[in-house]
């Protein structure tokens, strides 16, 4: 996939653009409204990640011309908390999604992927394990229909390891994705996360197993004594 981030903060552009790398994807960053909306047009971008608060053009004039030209490409907004009325604004001009700054990486890239599968038309993807279902586009873990409320990283973790369900998830692929800008996620951090899940799942029919020296598992309660 390749991606056009437009953000003219260079500490967070920057992180961001490792963060997309990190997942296998191609990232173009470029910190200028004026640029972006010529490069929009022409890069054959799957999808943009998109600053309000631009120099020369802002994201919203950028958004407009994109989408007045004909680029369906899906289009992410980052906003500022107090530009509540202007992410109005870019969802009635054509923007698909929006994240609040600060925001962290998980949440970004559980987004982004949420784009992307809506973009090809899987829409209403779910993982079932068990009673648990999680709806991978709107973010949303239930169990018999009753809603577990998770944090971004939590809900991460989860859909990691739903994902693999029955199978063995690796450490080191849990800290690369969990992991964000400011600091890397340790080994610790994830069995911190893991124990947390642990007892949020406890009463739910779901277990997360750990595999020494190697990683975790998350299966049906009971399939694997
Ligand atoms: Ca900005």
């Amino acid at each position: 996939m390749r991606i056009l981030l437009v953000e003219d903060d260079p500490a967070l552009s920057l992180g961001v653009a490792r963060g997309l790398e990190r997942e296998g994807w191609q990232v173009d960053v470029l910190s200028d409204g004026e640029q972006a909306m010529s490069e929009g047009l022409v890069g054959q971008y799957d999808l943009c990640i998109l600053d309000l608060g631009l120099p020369r053009r802002d994201g919203m004039e950028v958004l407009r011309h994109w989408r007045a030209r004909g680029a369906r490409m899906p289009v992410l907004l980052l906003t500022a908390r107090d530009e509540l009325a202007d992410r109005v604004q870019g969802l009635d001009a054509g923007a698909d999604d929006y994240l609040v700054k600060p925001f962290d990486l998980p949440e970004l890239l559980a987004r982004i992927r949420a784009l992307k599968r809506r973009a090809e038309g899987r829409l209403d993807e779910t993982l079932q394990l068990g009673e648990l279902k999680l709806d991978i586009a709107h973010r949303e873990l239930t169990h018999q229909g009753q809603r577990i409320a998770l944090s971004p990283r939590e809900l991460a973790l989860t859909e990691l390891l739903m994902q693999k369900a029955g199978r063995v998830v690796p450490k080191e692929s849990i800290v690369a994705r969990m992991s964000s800008w400011e600091a890397d996620f340790s080994e610790n951090s994830v069995e911190v996360y893991v124990h947390r899940l642990r007892k949020r799942f406890a009463e739910l029919g779901v277990v997360i197993r750990t595999v020494r020296g190697f990683g975790y598992l998350m299966e049906v309660a009971g399939t694997g004594e």
